[in-house]
Parts: structure tokens; C-alpha cells; sequence
């Protein structure tokens, strides 16, 4: 089933289209604060430990996975 996912943190907005995720876990690994959970439908991004450097977006290869820092 196709789709977009939005979650917002208080210094990023993110966007997932999960139409293109394989589900192959190179965001989370690339967190440095381990603040992302993405599952088939769904992406948890945990607040509190996010710092808005975008390595989790820059990682996927399938770019389901994109993220806007928040003015
Ligand atoms: S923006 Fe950085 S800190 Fe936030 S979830 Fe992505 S990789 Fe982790
Ligand atoms: S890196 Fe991209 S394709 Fe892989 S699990 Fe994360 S969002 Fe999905």
C-alpha cells in the first residue's frame, strides 16, 4: 500500500513514501542518536534525541525517505 507519511520534530519535518521503502534499515543505521524506527508504514522519530542533520535521508538509496530542517 502506497503511503506518505509526515512527522514533524521541533527542528525537522520529514516525509516518507512508503510506496518506495524496502524496508532495508540504512536511515536507522545512520541516525547518530539511533532517533529513527522506520517499519513498513509507519516512521517514528524520536524527538528528543533528533538533531536535524539529515544522515538518515542522505543514507536511504530508494529516496522514500526525505527530510526538510524546520526554519
Ligand atoms: S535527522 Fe539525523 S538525528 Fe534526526 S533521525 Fe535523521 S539521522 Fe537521526
Ligand atoms: S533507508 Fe529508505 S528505504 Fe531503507 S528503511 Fe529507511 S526510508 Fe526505507
Amino acid at each position: 500500500m502506497s503511503e506518505i507519511v509526515e512527522v514533524e520534530t521541533r527542528q525537522a519535518r520529514f516525509v516518507l513514501d512508503s510506496s518506495e521503502c524496502d524496508g532495508c534499515g540504512e536511515c536507522m543505521r545512520a541516525c547518530p542518536t539511533r532517533a529513527i524506527i522506520v517499519g513498513e508504514e509507519y516512521l517514528e522519530i524520536d524527538e528528543e534525541r533528533c538533531r536535524a542533520c539529515g544522515s538518515c535521508a542522505r543514507a536511504c538509496p530508494t529516496g522514500a525517505l526525505r527530510m526538510e530542517p524546520r526554519a
